[in-house]
């Protein structure tokens, strides 16, 4: 059966949270998640979710939720940066890390919803850009 309520939107999607991908009915009035529904049809979790899955939407739209990325400037405080910038600030930090601390002071964490694929590239990012084996995953945590 397939109720639909006036005003409410409901959209199919991923879950995003881990690896399982199950399937979900993301419900929305206006430019607001009201709801998340477990799509009865999902062939990874057949109308199950798990708590995050179904009731961890607020942060989507709270306002403290980053929108862009920050650097720490100068005086100490986070300012709103471009990507280029914060990756390039990025960048620094680990190689400062590693020149006083040693290769072993990074780590790379890879999410639990990227392909094989770019697993291996981190993978490989990680020993041999930075010649560390400190890699793991968030599925893990
Ligand atoms: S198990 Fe939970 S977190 Fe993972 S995809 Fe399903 S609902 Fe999302």
């Amino acid at each position: 059966m397939n109720h639909t309520i006036p005003g409410i939107e409901k959209t199919r999607t991923i879950c995003g949270y881990c690896g399982v991908g199950c399937s979900v009915d993301v419900l929305t009035k206006g430019n607001r998640i009201v709801a998340i529904q477990p799509a009865m049809d999902g062939p990874a979790n057949e109308g199950a979710l798990c708590v995050k899955g179904q009731f961890a939407y607020d942060y989507v739209q709270h306002p403290d939720r980053l929108t862009q990325p920050l650097v720490r400037r100068a005086d100490g405080e986070l300012h709103p940066a471009s990507w280029d910038e914060a990756l390039d600030v990025a960048a620094r930090g680990f190689l400062r890390a590693v020149e006083q601390y040693g290769r072993h002071s990074v780590y790379g964490v890879a999410s639990g919803r990227t392909p094989n694929e770019a697993d291996y590239l981190m993978g490989k990012f990680m020993r041999v850009g930075f010649g560390t084996h400190n890699i793991d995953n968030c599925s893990r945590a």
